[in-house]
This record gives structure tokens, sequence and C-alpha cells, in this order.
């Protein structure tokens, strides 16, 4: 069982004393830093000077560049797209490092690749949730929690591994910080982020099969994800689990899931599931990810275009006619 540590185990008087700079009011660092504060820490953004910016200041947010909160901060919190981190990391952060600093990440991506490289005198920790960022605030104001990874790359202080917890929990991982490595917390979630992709092609695949015999586009779509019947389907695997929420479905249904399905994970899949954890644990996705980035994105916006004109679009714009037909004559 992996390690898993919980309010109990947590010392938040660790990172009290000290200045926590959140850098970016994205996604992550918004609810993040909203989190943090409200757990009694002193908290300043660093973010560039946009909409952002104005968010965090709204928030009544001590707002800077991010190397001013770089520098004023001895515990920061890297909460950025992991493709620009880098860049942001040497130019605004990397200079600014002062001995017994914590840098926590909520990724692994750039530092298990070897994009960026910290000067050994810092604590280095990742502190990743399980979460959408959106749900990291909302799940905190319930008192509800959610999972996060947390990892230690480097221990300067001694005290790095009770410092990930004590973010943690500060940041609402009341439902466990399962200890993890930063190797691990990437290709998880790197792997996890592709399965997710094969998922929506196949979605896509079953569509037009569904089509071509002659199925309304309309009641294909619904069936596959629209009337939301799949997504409490997958919500019963993660309540219930993934063979014993079976049992609330029909038994032709649990006869046809488990003869059919079984044909989608033959050898031909194992086989192209290693191939994608070998490309991540190779590198291969990375440096195709970053070439891509130097030649200017094409290849990403070419297979963005080409998804979005896609039939199923229009389909579902369609749909949701109906819906909201049904809706306004329903009230
Ligand atoms: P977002 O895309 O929401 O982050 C946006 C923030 O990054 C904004 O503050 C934005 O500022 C800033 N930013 C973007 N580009 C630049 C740039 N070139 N220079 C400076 N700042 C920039 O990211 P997330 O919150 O989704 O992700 C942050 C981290 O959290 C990543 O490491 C990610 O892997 C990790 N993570 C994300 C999860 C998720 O569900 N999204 C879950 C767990 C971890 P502005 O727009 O003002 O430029």
């Amino acid at each position: 069982m992996a390690k898993t540590y919980f309010k109990d185990d947590a010392n938040l008087d660790l990172i009290k004393k000290r200045k926590v700079a959140v850098i970016g009011y994205g996604n992550q660092g918004c609810s993040q830093a909203l989190n943090l504060r409200d757990s009694g820490l002193d908290v300043v953004i660093g973010n560039i000077d946009d909409e952002y910016l104005v968010r965090a200041k709204k928030d009544g947010f001590q707002t800077y560049s991010i190397k001013e909160a770089a520098r004023k901060a001895d515990l920061i919190l890297l909460l950025i797209p992991d493709e620009v981190a880098t860049e942001v990391y040497y130019r605004d952060i990397h200079e600014e490092l002062q001995a017994g600093n914590v840098l926590s990440f909520a990724s692994g991506y750039n530092t298990y690749y070897g994009h960026i490289s910290c000067p050994d005198f810092i604590d280095l920790v990742l502190v990743g949730p399980r979460m959408g960022g959106p749900d990291v605030r909302v799940r905190y104001e319930n008192k509800e929690g959610f999972v996060s990874l947390i990892a230690v790359e480097q221990d300067h202080s001694g005290d790095a591994l009770n410092i990930a917890i004590a973010i943690a929990m500060a940041i609402g991982s009341t439902q466990g910080a399962l200890m993890s490595s930063f190797k691990e917390e990437t290709i998880i979630d790197l792997f996890g982020e592709q399965l997710q992709g094969m998922a929506l092609y196949t979605a896509q695949l079953a569509f037009e099969v569904m089509v071509e015999a002659g199925c309304s586009p309309e009641a294909s779509l619904m069936e596959l994800y629209v009337s939301e019947e799949v997504s409490d389907d997958w919500r019963n695997c993660a309540k219930i689990g993934l063979w014993k929420q079976l049992r609330g479905h029909s038994t032709t249904s649990q006869y046809g899931q488990l003869t059919r399905g079984e044909l989608s994970a033959g050898e031909d899949t194992r086989e192209l599931f290693l191939k994608v954890m070998d490309d991540i644990k190779s590198g291969k996705f990375s440096r195709e990810w970053a070439l891509e980035q130097k030649n200017g994105m094409k290849v990403y916006d070419s297979l963005v275009k080409r998804s979005l004109a896609h039939r199923i679009n229009q389909v579902e714009e369609d749909i949701r006619k109906i819906l909201n037909h049904g809706k306004e004559s329903a009230t």
C-alpha cells in the first residue's frame, strides 16, 4: 500500500511561518491560493500583468511580477502550465532562490525530463491534486477534500516530506496525500491523459459505426455520452468498483459488456498501451512535444482543427437545442 498521509500527520506551523508565493493564478493557482490563505497562510501572487492578475487583486491578494513574488517568498508554488514553466523558471525564479527555500510543483514533468534543474540548497517537492482546479476550491469549501500525490526530489532541510504533507493538507488534500515520486506522478499523469484521448477517439469511431448502421446521429450520441448515463457508470466505478458496479445493469447488458468488452482489451491493445507507456518513460513523447512547440504547433493546430470539423460537433449542437427546448417546455 502506498504510504498515505492525513490531516493528523500534518504540522501546518512548518509552513505558516513562511511567506508563500503562488506563481500563476489559473485553474490550480487560484484555488490553491484561496485554500492556503483560508488555512491561515501568508500568501502573495506572482503573475504576468493581465486579467488573471486583476482576478487575484479582486480576490484580495497582494500581487507582484513573478520575479518579485519569487524574491519575497521562501515557499514558492509553481502553478503554471508545464509547457511554459521551464522558461518562466529560468527567467524569473532560478536566480531568486535562497538557501532554505522550498519550491513546490503540481506536476513532475519538467523535473523528471530534466528541463528544470534546481540548486541543491532548496527543498524540491511535489503536491499534485488528482482534481481539477475549480473542484480543488469547491471541495475545500465543502470540507469534502480530495486526494493529492506528494513527492520529495530534494530534501535540503531534512523536513521536505513534512513540508509537502503540510502543503497538501493546507490546500485541502484531506482525503489523503499519497507518497509518490516525480517520476511516477509524470508517468501516471501522461498515461492517464493519453488513455483519455484513446477513449475520445473510440467514442467518435463508435458514433461513425452507429450512424453507418442506420441509427440517428442524435440518438447515437445520446447513448454514447450526451445523456450522461455513461458518466454515471464511471462515477459508479469510482464509488462502487470497476466490476462491482455491473450489478446495477441488466443481465443482458452485463453479458454484452463482459463478452464484447473483452474483445477490445486483447494483445493488440496491450501492445498499444505498452508503446504509449514506453514513449512516456523513454522521454520520446516529451521530446516530440518540445519539438512540436518549437516548430510552431502545426500538428497540434491541425489536429484541433480536424477534431472540431468532425460531424459530431454539429450533432452535439443539434442535441443541445433539443435538450434546451425540453428544459424550457418543462418549466
Ligand atoms: P493554467 O493553464 O490554468 O495556468 C494558468 C496560469 O499560468 C495563469 O496564471 C497564467 O497566467 C500562467 N501562465 C500561462 N502562460 C504563462 C507564461 N508564458 N508566462 C507566465 N505565466 C504564464 O494551468 P493549471 O492550473 O491547469 O496547471 C498548473 C499546474 O498544475 C501544472 O503543472 C499542471 O500540470 C498542474 N496540475 C493541473 C491540474 C488540472 O486539473 N488542471 C491537476 C493537477 C495538477 P496568464 O494567463 O495571466 O499568462
